[in-house]
């Protein structure tokens, strides 16, 4: 691990000044730490090589609020393990609940945060491996999943410069939720629609959300629970501790007969949490059952494009759609 200066922020605004980059220090990269699971192991691998690393973990913001109008608030610093557990998040908003207790071991979410989830880094093992080519390591070096060992890779939403996948649980229920991010920066706070945070690949992979420089995430929010039932379905190559191959959440409501509200969105696919909104198009409307959950498994991965060792991924993300959404309605019809 490379030296590094290590500063501990009492309030948001110094942590924004500390890590916001001046004329003074050249440029020199700064990074927040809360619950350190992934920057710890990225800075151990020298990865992620930041000359200040400012601690977060002491400012005032894990709390999980009410919103006025009937939404929730989540502290940017709030555990894995402390939203899971929230009674207003598993009543309320139980895709959420399910996505974050998929994800990683209770030991992990014990330390795990709101914010460091959205921010976590890619799991593509050549972006670990400091002698591979990587692009969004090095900017310029290359790819060397492209023709390399590329199973876990994306199908959606890829770029010749990068085929990682994001590899969060918890942000695949978000995108399907339509949270908010909040954020404060140098020039102030600001919101960020959930489903605009996180970038494709393009030409600049290692540019992966729309973060300012300095900008630090305080707070998600999401807006009052949708009508109608959720779920979170995961494939994954074990049981246990794994990242997803395919994800996906889904909030489906049924009125009269239609569907008159359909949010779903994959994991384990894009280089973010993809929101599929063409198959929510096809299920809109549409009287729920086979015909249409087949038509909507199609339309969503419609525009996939496997690698030489990811050609399932497509079929199982449509076969893990129409398994979930087959569940909701199955539940709803016998609830
Ligand atoms: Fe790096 Fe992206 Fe290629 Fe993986 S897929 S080696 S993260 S550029």
């Amino acid at each position: 691990m490379r030296e590094f200066v290590y500063l501990r922020a009492a309030t948001v605004a110094e942590a924004v000044a500390l890590a916001s980059t001046t004329a003074s220090d050249g440029g020199a990269p700064a990074r927040y730490l809360a619950g350190g699971t992934n920057l710890v192991d990225l800075m151990r691998e020298e990865v992620e090589r930041p000359e200040r690393v400012v601690d977060i973990s002491r400012l005032p913001l894990s709390a999980v609020e009410d919103l006025p109008g009937g939404g929730l608030r989540l502290g940017a610093l709030a555990g894995n393990t402390q939203v899971a557990a929230d009674p207003r998040v598993r009543l309320r908003y139980p895709v959420l609940a399910r996505a974050v207790l998929s994800g990683a071991s209770p030991q992990l979410r014990n330390r795990a945060t709101v914010g460091g989830n959205l921010l976590q880094r890619t799991r593509c093992h050549y972006f670990y491996d400091t002698a591979a080519a990587c692009n969004k390591r090095t900017p310029g070096a290359g790819c060397d999943a492209l023709e390399g060992v590329n199973r876990g890779h994306a199908v959606l939403g890829a770029s010749p410069s990068c085929v990682a996948v994001h590899p969060s649980d918890m942000c695949v229920a978000l995108a399907a939720l339509d949270a908010t991010v909040n954020v404060t920066g140098p020039e102030g706070g600001r919101s960020v629609p959930f489903t605009g945070f996180h970038l494709l690949p393009r030409r600049t992979p290692q540019v992966e959300t729309v973060l300012r420089d300095g900008e630090l995430v305080t707070s998600v929010d999401l807006p009052p629970a949708p009508p109608g039932r959720g779920a979170y379905a995961k494939m994954r190559d074990r049981a246990g501790f794994a990242f997803a191959l395919v994800s996906v959440a889904v909030l489906v409501h049924v009125e009269d007969g239609r569907i008159v509200l359909a949010r779903l969105a994959l994991g384990g696919v894009a280089h973010k949490p993809w929101r599929a909104r063409e198959a929510e198009d096809v299920l809109t409307g549409a009287t729920p059952g086979a015909t249409a959950f087949e038509s909507a498994a199609r339309a969503a991965l419609a525009q996939a494009r496997p690698l030489r060792d990811n050609g399932f991924k497509p079929e199982l993300a449509r076969r893990l759609i129409r398994r979930t959404l087959t569940g909701l309605v199955t539940d709803a019809l016998t609830s």
